[in-house]
């Protein structure tokens, strides 16, 4: 019954939301039977759950939204689905993104944008916006997304639903369509702190396929979601960023922002002012790794291996039809992002851009050790404006890229944060973000849930 209701609700709604790009009825109904019959159990049995489509699910499409997957059945799993499979959920299907995670808006999902439900002409952020559409339009309980920049967060603050990013290295990349293999992260969306906690602990801990993959226990998030609901936070120290604070915000974001501090002060916590002088540079370091990376790990789609293939005739050379195939199957940020990366990590410039990123991504790092042996946690804004009209910002790259100023620190460092809804401003949802050290998720899931 709950997953048909969910799969009805898909059925009445999607058409003006477009949150998905695949519905899997007989995968969604199968699962919930099993669940029915008692052949499976687990903490989430018969939850139903939507999945970004940039994650590998075995049989069901996956095109991470661009043209050059259309068509692709995985032969496997990724192992965040195999762990949502153990824990009983049930997957509805696949959900609307940025074309290989590239973008704050799903604007850039070669299957048309998803529309925030809030306001159907304004974006439901990106890249994940597919999966916050889905929550926040009740045709999931809970969604899985992916954060290399900002990706569950953005999305999860224009949308008034939580988002965390856990630890890098905490959630498995395996099976993840790699975009920056050192800064992706899967990670939960939900309608509340709890259930995003949940589904969190489902999908976290190691995996021996993923070479990056933290070799420790996770941290109890499930449980410090639960402490965090009493609203108790004496003695927890709040780091407010100086040099977030001239950012260009919009006053009501930042109003909003000052209400939920406020709120925070209320319940015992405490605020500190720490300063983290290299996160200015954060963007523009972002900006040089992401596509140096995205550069590498998207030389697979060559034509031959998945997917689209173009110009194949029997006359044309292999590198003619690699060609025109990534020429046809690639979309405008995609490539744009092929270009900046493949110019950076050009001989003669590595030094310059790439190595000079990577120095940059170290001294950010140190900006949070440092702003850590002050505070508990930092907190600030999710992203610096509420949704926006379709079209305001994809004609200036720059201006799209401003969506991820407060988010993309938190990537390069590898630490955890959490979005969770802070109020409204012009009748639109606002994030309030809480970002912990590395390995303590537990932490911001205690503050997050004061909050809320
Ligand atoms: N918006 C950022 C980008 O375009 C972040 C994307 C993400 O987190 N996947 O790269």
């Amino acid at each position: 019954e709950v997953a048909q209701a969910h799969l009805d609700r898909i059925e009445a709604v999607d058409q003006r939301v477009h949150a998905f790009l695949h519905v899997d009825r007989e995968g969604a109904i199968a699962a919930a039977e099993r669940v029915d019959r008692g052949e499976v159990t687990g903490p989430l049995a018969g939850v139903p759950v939507a999945v970004k489509d940039v994650i590998a699910t075995r049989g069901v499409p996956t095109t991470a939204a661009s043209k050059i997957l259309e068509g692709w059945r995985p032969p496997y799993d990724a192992t965040i689905v195999e762990r949502l499979r153990a824990a009983g959920t049930v997957m509805l299907g696949k959900t609307n993104m940025d074309e290989f995670a590239m973008g704050s808006s799903t604007e850039y999902s070669a299957y048309g944008p998803t529309n925030n439900p809030w306001d159907l002409g304004r974006i439901p952020g990106g890249s994940g916006g597919g999966s916050a559409a889905a929550i926040a339009a009740y045709e999931a309980p809970l969604a899985i997304g992916t954060d290399t920049g900002g990706s569950i967060r953005q999305p999860g603050a224009v949308t008034g639903t939580v988002g965390a990013k856990p630890t890098y290295g905490g959630t498995s990349r395996y099976g993840l369509i790699a975009f920056s293999s050192s800064l992706d992260t899967p990670g939960p969306c939900a309608r509340s702190v709890e259930d995003a906690a949940l589904l969190h602990a489902a999908i976290a801990g190691h995996d021996v396929r993923d070479s990056t993959s933290i070799p420790q226990a996770v941290p109890d998030v499930v449980a410090a979601a639960r402490l965090g609901a009493g609203g108790d936070l004496t003695g927890v120290k709040l780091g407010l960023v100086k040099e977030f604070a001239g950012d260009g915000s919009e006053p009501g974001v930042a109003a909003s922002f000052r209400d939920s501090l406020e709120a925070l002060v209320k319940l015992g916590a405490e605020v500190v002012e720490v300063s983290c002088p290299h996160f200015q540079y954060a963007l523009p370091a972002y900006y040089l790794i992401a596509p140096s990376e995205c550069t590498s790990n998207l030389a697979r789609f060559d034509g031959v291996r998945y997917g689209l293939r173009v110009g194949d005739d029997g006359n044309r050379s292999l590198e003619e039809v690699m060609s025109l195939t990534r020429d046809a199957g690639f979309g405008p940020e995609v490539k744009r992002r092929i270009i900046l990366g493949t110019y950076a990590l050009s001989s003669g410039y590595y030094d310059a851009y790439y190595g000079q990123a990577q120095k940059v991504r170290t001294l950010i790092t140190r900006d949070f050790q440092r702003a850590f042996d002050q505070a508990d946690v930092l907190v600030s804004p999710t992203t610096p404006f509420v949704a926006f009209p379709f079209g305001s910002r994809t004609s200036d790259p720059y201006q799209m890229y401003l969506a991820d100023l407060f988010t993309i620190p938190t990537n390069l460092y590898g630490g955890p944060a959490i979005s969770v809804p802070s109020g409204l401003s012009e009748g639109l949802p606002v994030g309030f973000q809480i970002m912990a050290p590395t390995m303590a998720d537990d932490r911001m899931y205690r503050v997050a849930a004061a909050l809320e």
